[in-house]
C-alpha cells in the first residue's frame, strides 16, 4: 500500500484477484516461489508524459499521458487507451493488472497493458480532438509496436481517435505498421466486428451461462448501464436474440422505455451527434422517461448489464437489483461491480459474470485483427463473429471447468482469477526471473 500510494482501484483489482488464489497456491506450492506473486502485481514497465496541445482557442493545454506495460509473459502488452478527465495512474493499474489476466482467458499470444490520459474529450472540436491525439502520439509511438505494445480504444477513445493516432503513428515512423494498433477503420486494416465485440461477446457468455440453468434471454427484462461502445452493441445483440432492453444512460441520468429501447436512436444520439442520452425522451416520446439523480439499477430487471465504468453498481444497487428479481448480472465494463455488490450476488444465487471473462470479446477480436495484419487478409464479418463467439462460448467454459475443478461450482469469478492467473504464472515460471 506504500509503494502503490493512493492507487484505490489498483488495490482493489490486486485484492479481488488475490483472494482467489489460496486454492491454488495450495494445490500447487510452487506459484508462490521466486516473488511471481509480487512480480505479477508490479508492471514491467510504467510511462507517464506531457502531452501539450493547441486548442482552438489559442491557448497551450496541458494534459498527462499514460501508458501502463503490466505484463509480456504471453506476448506482447496489449490493452487500450481511456481519454477520461479522471483517468490516473491507479486506474490504469488496475485496467493493466485486469488485462493481463483477461487476455490470458483468451488463449491468444497477447500480454496486459493499458493507458490513457485525463484529456476530456466532451465538448472538443474533431480538430482539438486530432491536435491532442497527434501530440499524444509523438511521445508514445516510441514505446508501442507490432511485437512490443499494441494500443486499442476503450472510454472516449472510438474509431475517430484510433484513425488520428495511427495516421501520427504512420507519419513519425514511416511505417504502414497496421498491427501497432487496433479499433482501426475497414479502409486501414480495421477488423470486421471490432466495433461489436465487446457488447456481442458480453452477451454471447451470458446466454451460455444462463444455459447452465435452463434459461434463455427470449422475453428477458434487461438494464444496460452506459450508452457508449459497449452499452450499444449490448443492446443490439440482447435484442438480436429475443430480450427486451428497457434502460440505459449515460453519466448524467437514464432512461426507461418500456417499449423496449429504439437503438437508431440511441445510435444518433451518441454516436453521431455526440449528445446526451436524455434527448432520447425527446425524440421518441411514448412510454418513456428520464431520471437525473436515482440509479439505474433501482428499475426491476431480469438481468443487468453494467457498461459504463468502474465501481457504478455498489452493494445497495445489489440489493435492490435482488430484490427485484434479477437473475443474472453480466459485466460489461471492467470492474463495474464493487466488492460488496460482487458478494450480495453471489450470497443471493445470483448468476455472475465477471468483467475480466465477459467482456474479453473486445480484445479477443484486436487478437483477430492482428492476426488479419499479420496475414495481409480481411475476413467476412460472419467468419470473425464466428470466432468471436466460440471464443466466448470457450471462455466460459474455462471459468466453470476452473471452478468445478477447485470445488466451488458456480463461481465464475474465482474461476475467472485462477485459469487467467495459472496460464501467466505457468509462462512467467518458465521464462525464469525477469
Ligand atoms: P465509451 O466511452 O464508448 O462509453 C462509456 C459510457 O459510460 C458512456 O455512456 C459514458 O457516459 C459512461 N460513463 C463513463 N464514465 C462514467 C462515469 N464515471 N459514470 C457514469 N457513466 C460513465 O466507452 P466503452 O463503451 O468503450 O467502455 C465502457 C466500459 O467497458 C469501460 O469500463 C471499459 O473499460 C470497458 N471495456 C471496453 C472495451 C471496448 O472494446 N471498448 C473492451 C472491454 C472493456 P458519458 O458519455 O456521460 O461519459
Amino acid at each position: 500500500k506504500k509503494r502503490n500510494y493512493n492507487e484505490t482501484e489498483f488495490h482493489q483489482a490486486v485484492h479481488e484477484v488475490l483472494g482467489s488464489l489460496g486454492r491454488v497456491i495450495a494445490k500447487n506450492p510452487h506459484y508462490a516461489d521466486n516473488g511471481l506473486i509480487q512480480r505479477l502485481c508490479e508492471p514491467e514497465r510504467q510511462i507517464i508524459f506531457r502531452v501539450p496541445w493547441v486548442d482552438d482557442a489559442g491557448n497551450v493545454q496541458i494534459n498527462r499521458g499514460f501508458r501502463v506495460q503490466f505484463n509480456s509473459a504471453l506476448g506482447p502488452y496489449k490493452g487500450g487507451l481511456r481519454f477520461h478527465p479522471s483517468v490516473n495512474v491507479g486506474i490504469i493499474k488496475f485496467l493493466g493488472f485486469e488485462q493481463t489476466f483477461k487476455n490470458a482467458l483468451t488463449g491468444m499470444p497477447i500480454g496486459g497493458g493499458k493507458g490513457g490520459s485525463d484529456f476530456n474529450p466532451r465538448g472538443r472540436s474533431d480538430g482539438e480532438v486530432m491536435r491532442f491525439c497527434q501530440s499524444f502520439m509523438s511521445e508514445l509511438h516510441r514505446h508501442i509496436g507490432e511485437y512490443t505494445d499494441v494500443p486499442a480504444g476503450d472510454i472516449g477513445v472510438g474509431g475517430r481517435e484510433i484513425g488520428y493516432m495511427f495516421g501520427q503513428y504512420k507519419r513519425l515512423t514511416n511505417r504502414y505498421e497496421a498491427g501497432v494498433i487496433t479499433g482501426k477503420g475497414l479502409l486501414y486494416g480495421g477488423s470486421r466486428a471490432r466495433t461489436e465485440a465487446t457488447g456481442y461477446g458480453a452477451v454471447y457468455f451470458v446466454e451460455r451461462m444462463l444455459a447452465t440453468k435452463k434459461h434463455s434471454l427470449e422475453g428477458k427484462r434487461v438494464i444496460v448501464s452506459g450508452s457508449g461502445n459497449v452499452a450499444i452493441y449490448t443492446i443490439q445483440k440482447m435484442q438480436a436474440l429475443g430480450a427486451k432492453v428497457i434502460a440505459c444512460s449515460d453519466s448524467n441520468g437514464f432512461i426507461v422505455d418500456d417499449d423496449g429501447i429504439d437503438l437508431d436512436i440511441v445510435k444518433e444520439i451518441k454516436e453521431k451527434r455526440r449528445e446526451r442520452i436524455s434527448q432520447y425522451v425527446k425524440l421518441k416520446g411514448g412510454n418513456t422517461y428520464y431520471k437525473e439523480v436515482e440509479s439505474i439499477w433501482s428499475v426491476p430487471c431480469d438481468i443487468a448489464m453494467p457498461s459504463a465504468t468502474q465501481n457504478e453498481l455498489t452493494g445497495k444497487d445489489a440489493e435492490m437489483l435482488i430484490k427485484n428479481g434479477v437473475i443474472a448480472v453480466g459485466e460489461g465494463a471492467n470492474m463495474p461491480s464493487t466488492p460488496e455488490a460482487v458478494a450480495n450476488f453471489q450470497k443471493a444465487g445470483v448468476l455472475f459474470a465477471p468483467g475480466k471473462a465477459a467482456n474479453a470479446g473486445g480484445v479477443a477480436t484486436s487478437a483477430l485483427e492482428m492476426q488479419q495484419n499479420a496475414s495481409r487478409d480481411s475476413w467476412t464479418f460472419e467468419e470473425t463473429e464466428k470466432r468471436l463467439a466460440e471464443i466466448m462460448c470457450t471462455i466460459h467454459d474455462l471459468c466453470a471447468e476452473t471452478a468445478d475443478e477447485y470445488g466451488i461450482p458456480g463461481d465464475y469469478v474465482a474461476g475467472a482469477n485462477i485459469a487467467g492467473f495459472v496460464r501467466v504464472a505457468s509462462a512467467m515460471d518458465a521464462l525464469g526471473i525477469i
